[in-house]
């Protein structure tokens, strides 16, 4: 890729992020947790190379709590970028009550992330299921297995 064709490409995501702002500030959350985590794991077990690091304890720190965020800001970063072409429309409109009401949200095959009318964002609760009942890309794919 030319040095013309990575600008052009990274000023077509930045025009995705910003049709995205609640996955970015969901992106923001995820990475301060992230960097939290690197200074607890930094203060108590130090880091590789340091005379007193404790490797193990560190590396069983991370695996825990810094691996499975670093894997959600990977998902979120592809949702962040996505500028959610290929849709599908999931629910419907329900009667109850004399009440009418609906649960039409659009879900992106391409990233995962779901609009219910307010803007694409994550949604713990319906990603993994509807992963596996839809023909998905690779990356959607692995939005669900980290939200399953
Ligand atoms: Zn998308």
């Amino acid at each position: 890729m030319g040095r013309k064709y990575f600008h052009a490409y990274i000023s077509y995501l930045n025009r995705n992020e910003k049709k995205n702002p609640l996955l970015v500030s969901r992106r923001k959350e995820i990475l301060d947790d992230m960097k939290y985590h690197i200074d607890i794991a930094k203060s108590n077990w130090g880091v590789p190379g340091d005379p007193n690091h404790h490797k193990q304890a560190f590396d069983e720190y991370m695996a825990e709590y810094f691996t499975p965020l670093l894997k959600q800001c990977r998902a979120i970063q592809t949702m962040c970028t996505c500028a959610h072409e290929h849709t599908q429309e999931f629910g419907g409109f329900h009667f109850s009550g004399g009440e009418v009401w609906d649960d039409i949200y659009d879900y992106c095959i391409d990233c995962g992330a779901v609009n219910y009318g307010l803007g694409w964002t994550v949604d713990v609760l319906h990603a993994s299921t509807l992963l596996q009942n839809t023909a998905v890309s690779s990356q959607g794919k692995e939005a669900g297995e980290i939200w399953a």
